[in-house]
């Protein structure tokens, strides 16, 4: 058992400075709260916040976040009010504990792979502040050195999370001794029979294996002395836990693990390891691909080491490890050793490039004065991309930052997406709009019938959601629009009295229909309902010639413009929309768009596309739904096609018109229509419509006739 003295004298030692009054209190206080509770095992309960606080300080963390180790059960076991705690110990405790109660409501059980690192990532993502994490892995680790003590159900539930979520949060922060004894501990718990049986196979050799590291040590330890090297050189076997891991990933037997055997060479500098490096491929026979320079190129979790596996003379493999003190020391104690380097000393630009890393995702406060208060202004944001979010049955389901409701439903089916009418988040009705923080319980409603709602595509952050509501809007139009060709072609042919069923069924409709590039009679029906076939056109084709006469031409005349239709090159050959090619698109009647001019398309409803200038004053009221937009292009040669109507003011004189219509028709461009107007203070306007290729022939024609003298201004409408 753990005495507080032990742990006061701990902070006293690394933290000669820190204020041990606060410490004191919360011992007393701890011991205060917690009096008559005992744990499973039958000792009082006090013994295990003074142990998690000897963890702590055995991390060499400062005496806020000590006191947070004898503090962190206060709240949860007893009815004390993080207010309370507040008040006796100031924000910066209070605020951890604050933190610790947040993820102490998630019970993790998960095996599966992908669910385990999402409540991994959650875990972290939910936490500003590392300490929190640091506590709360002291507190499991002593969870997990008295676990025998509980029932063995819990027991299993308890060692499976460690396993999953505990030890490798611990391995990311680079805190690789709570990390080995955290597995070791859920192994024994959870694989009695593999941990004793690896155990045994370690153990039968351990004496023979003991004196192969005592000898290579003194001899490398010698070697060094003659390189003048100090250093100091440990060994270990390899942990239980992680050789099982070997032996059933590689599926070979305890003997092949390269790295069963380590030693450990600590040098004082940098130079002295690549030295040392050295020396042992001098003694021992390296083993090819197993040279790892972590020191030019450290882990994202900032270990740095050089690793080296070699083959002794009679066959026995080993691992070498080569670190400065200060690399060991981060090796073991990850970011808890980081921050105790930072502690009393500003960063340099060295430390920060050793910790571009972290730099990334870590939001530092700018304003940090005072070095002691690094810890405190560390902020962390380990996942700034990402939100994680509950299902009711407890899945994590991650998203994108601002991700909605709506993208909530569809990452759980697109069923669930589709039908989605409302959303409760931690148990309260919220907008479809409203966005996701970490942690939140999300609630989807659903209605049959439902269907996505075009807005959405407003606010939906996924590519998932995003895809399936542009899917349904699509496959619903062509609905529409199959169901509206078909009754246009009915309607058309009862109005010229012809028996439409009767070219249905003979083939003779859709031969017509492949002449539009359409191979189906659905697609027939769509190029209808679209407006890019006309069905008046389609019928004529349909029908003999001697047919065509007596339907069309007595009646009404039609024929010879439908036929000219039909062989005039329409304009929509020179609009495009990017990527389609089955859709009617026409140029919108309010700016008359010019070929070459800059234009964009909107989506209308049953009459394709209509383009507009971007000049256009209704494109900006229009394309507010952002999803009826769409890319069109000019393509394809055609000539004077476009009538602008030009208005030219000019001052009234002898001979102006026949100068504007000599100056236009000198440049080979047509007048369609001309008049003038006079005015009584000397000033005349001039409408003439002319037709032009282009945007560039019209920009021509106007430079043009501004040459002419007298010309005030040209408006082109
Ligand atoms: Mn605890």
């Amino acid at each position: 058992m753990v005495k507080f003295e032990e742990v006061l004298a701990k902070v006293k030692q690394f933290h000669p400075n820190d204020d041990l009054e606060v410490l004191k209190e919360a011992y007393r206080f701890s011991a205060d709260q917690h009096k008559g509770q005992h744990r499973e095992s039958g000792e009082p309960f006090l013994n295990h916040p003074v142990a998690v606080a000897n963890i702590l300080a055995d991390m060499r963390l400062d005496s806020s976040c000590v006191s947070v180790g004898l503090l962190h059960d206060v709240v949860e076991d007893t009815v004390i009010p993080l207010k309370k705690i507040e008040q006796h110990f100031g924000k910066d405790i209070a605020n951890i504990i604050n933190g610790l109660t947040k993820i102490r409501k998630f019970h993790i059980d998960s095996k599966e792979a992908e669910q385990a690192e999402n409540f991994r990532r959650m875990f972290l993502a939910m936490v500003d502040d590392i300490r929190v994490v640091l506590v709360k892995l002291a507190d499991r680790l002593h969870n997990m050195r008295t676990l025998k003590f509980l029932p063995p159900e819990r027991r299993t539930r308890i060692a499976q999370e460690t396993l999953d979520i505990y030890a490798p949060i611990a391995h990311r922060l680079g805190m690789g001794k709570i990390r080995g004894e955290l597995e070791d501990l859920a192994f024994i718990t959870l694989s009695p029979e593999s941990y004793f049986q690896i155990e045994k196979e370690v153990k039968e050799k351990r004496k023979i294996r003991k004196k192969f590291l005592n000898d290579t040590k003194e001899k490398l330890i010698k070697k060094c002395k003659q390189h003048k090297i100090s250093c100091t050189v440990e060994s270990r076997i390899k942990r239980t836990y992680s050789i099982y891991q070997k032996v059933k990933n590689q599926k070979i037997p305890v003997e092949q693990v390269y790295d069963l055997l380590a030693i450990r060479i600590i040098t004082a500098s940098v130079d002295d390891c690549y030295v040392v490096l050295g020396i042992i491929h001098n003694l021992w026979q390296p083993v090819p691909g197993r040279i790892k320079d972590y020191i030019a190129l450290p882990r994202p979790n900032m270990y740095q080491s050089i690793h080296t596996s070699v083959i002794e003379k009679r066959g026995q493999p080993f691992e070498v490890q080569i670190r400065t003190n200060e690399m060991h020391r981060v090796a073991e104690e990850g970011i808890a050793a980081h921050w105790k380097y930072k502690l009393g000393q500003k960063t340099d630009k060295n430390d920060d490039q050793r910790f571009l890393w972290l730099r990334h995702l870590v939001e530092w406060h700018q304003e940090v004065n005072d070095p002691s208060d690094f810890l405190r202004a560390l902020k962390v944001d380990l996942y700034p991309e990402e939100v994680y979010t509950f299902s009711p049955k407890g899945k994590v389901v991650a998203l994108p930052r601002q991700a909605t409701p709506v993208d909530f439903a569809y990452a759980i089916h697109s069923e669930v997406g589709d039908s989605c009418v409302g959303a409760k988040v931690n148990g309260r009705i919220v907008s479809l709009k409203s966005q996701l923080k970490n942690g939140d319980i999300v609630e989807i409603q659903t209605q049959r019938g439902q269907f996505p709602n075009r807005d959405w595509l407003s606010f939906v952050k996924t590519y998932r959601a995003r895809n399936r509501i542009k899917h349904y809007l699509n496959v619903n139009q062509k609905k529409k629009a199959i169901e509206l060709g078909r009754r246009i072609l009915e309607k058309e042919a009862r109005r010229y009295k012809i028996n439409i069923k009767k070219y249905i069924e003979d083939g003779s409709l859709l031969n017509v229909a492949q002449e539009f590039n359409c191979a189906k009679m659905e697609d027939l029906y769509v190029a209808l309902g679209f407006g890019r076939v006309f069905g008046r056109t389609l019928l004529s084709k349909v029908l003999s010639p001697e047919e065509l006469k007596d339907r069309f031409s007595e009646k009404t005349g039609f024929l010879s413009s439908t036929v000219k239709k039909v062989f005039r090159r329409p304009l929509q050959d020179t609009l495009k929309v990017k990527n389609i090619d089955d859709i009617l698109v026409s140029r919108a009647k309010c700016c008359n768009p010019i070929k070459g001019e800059e234009i964009v398309g909107y989506l209308t409803r049953g009459k394709g596309v209509a383009v507009h200038a971007t000049r256009c004053t209704n494109v900006g009221n229009l394309l507010y739904n952002a999803d009826r937009k769409v890319d069109v292009l000019w393509t394809g040669i055609n000539e004077g096609l476009y009538g602008v109507k030009l208005s030219i003011s000019v001052d009234d004189r002898r001979g102006m018109l026949a100068e504007i219509t000599s100056q236009i028709s000198k440049i080979k461009t047509n007048i369609k229509d001309i008049e003038a107007q006079s005015f009584e203070d000397n000033r005349g306007l001039i409408n003439v419509t002319i037709e032009v290729d282009d945007i560039k022939h019209l920009e021509k024609t106007i430079k043009s006739i501004k040459m002419i003298k007298n010309i005030n201004e040209i408006v082109w409408q």
